[in-house]
């Protein structure tokens, strides 16, 4: 039987990265923004559920631009707020219209302007995308934004997948769960600083510190 040698670091104080939550009298702060857990995978979900209990939640966004409020991600609804068409053969028929034609897009603008066309690209993705990567959209891979659903269906369910939900009780005891028995270290930027003790018995298999101070890579 062989052992691992785990240490997790973090540069954080806490444990989680951006899932983190904090309990504020009973209210579980996600601390880096709301995280909804996701997934089509039943192995997946029966695991997770096994260290919390969910709470159903699905997540219909809006989007507040100038004075109008949208339904968001781009669905039917959105469509029809923006151009006032009520089937998706016809959002198709606009959607084809206006759609730039790009061969290969090269980067995030190319892609949404071949995708959806210059009115629907200035008005959700273009001010959005600036002011939260603060890079021209020009300068962004594609990447970033093609998992972002384009819809001519009435679903304005944020994710696709089959489940969805909250913790009840914030993401924290799920990764404390899942660390035990695993040391972790905090405030710690580096495996160069993180002064990882030698198991003693065993073969280092990460840079640490034997009793006598040497340094094993
Ligand atoms: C506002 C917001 C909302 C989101 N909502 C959702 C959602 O609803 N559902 C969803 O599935 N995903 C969501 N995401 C995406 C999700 O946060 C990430 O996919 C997920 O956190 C990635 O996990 P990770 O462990 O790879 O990285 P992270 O969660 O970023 O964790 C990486 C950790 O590594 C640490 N670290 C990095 N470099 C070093 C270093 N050199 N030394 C020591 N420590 C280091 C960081 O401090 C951090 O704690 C959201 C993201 C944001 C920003």
């Amino acid at each position: 039987m062989g052992f691992i040698q785990r240490t997790l670091i973090d540069r954080r104080s806490h444990i989680g990265g951006n899932s983190y939550t904090e309990d504020v009298g009973g209210i579980f702060v996600h601390k880096y923004g709301p995280h909804i857990f996701h997934t089509n995978s039943q192995t997946v979900w029966d695991y997770v559920n096994r260290f919390a209990t969910f709470l159903p939640f699905v997540y219909r966004g809006r989007a507040r631009r100038d004075d109008r409020t949208y339904s968001f991600p781009i669905n039917l609804e959105t469509l029809q707020q923006v151009w006032g068409v009520q089937s998706q053969e016809e959002a198709e028929r606009k959607l084809a219209e206006v759609r730039v034609p790009i061969e290969n897009p090269a980067n995030l603008e190319e892609w949404a302007l071949s995708q959806i066309g210059e009115e629907l690209y200035h008005l959700f993705i273009h001010g959005y995308t600036t002011k939260q990567w603060q890079r021209d959209p020009r300068n962004l891979p594609a990447s970033i934004i093609k998992r972002l659903p384009i819809r001519t269906l009435w679903d304005d369910n944020y994710y696709s997948h089959k489940h969805q939900g909250i913790p009840a009780g914030g993401y924290t005891p799920i990764f404390r769960q899942l660390l035990e028995g695993i040391e972790f270290r905090l405030t710690i930027a580096s495996m160069a600083t993180a002064r990882i003790v030698c198991p003693s018995g065993l073969r280092p298999t990460m840079p640490c510190i034997t009793s006598s101070g040497t340094r094993v890579s």
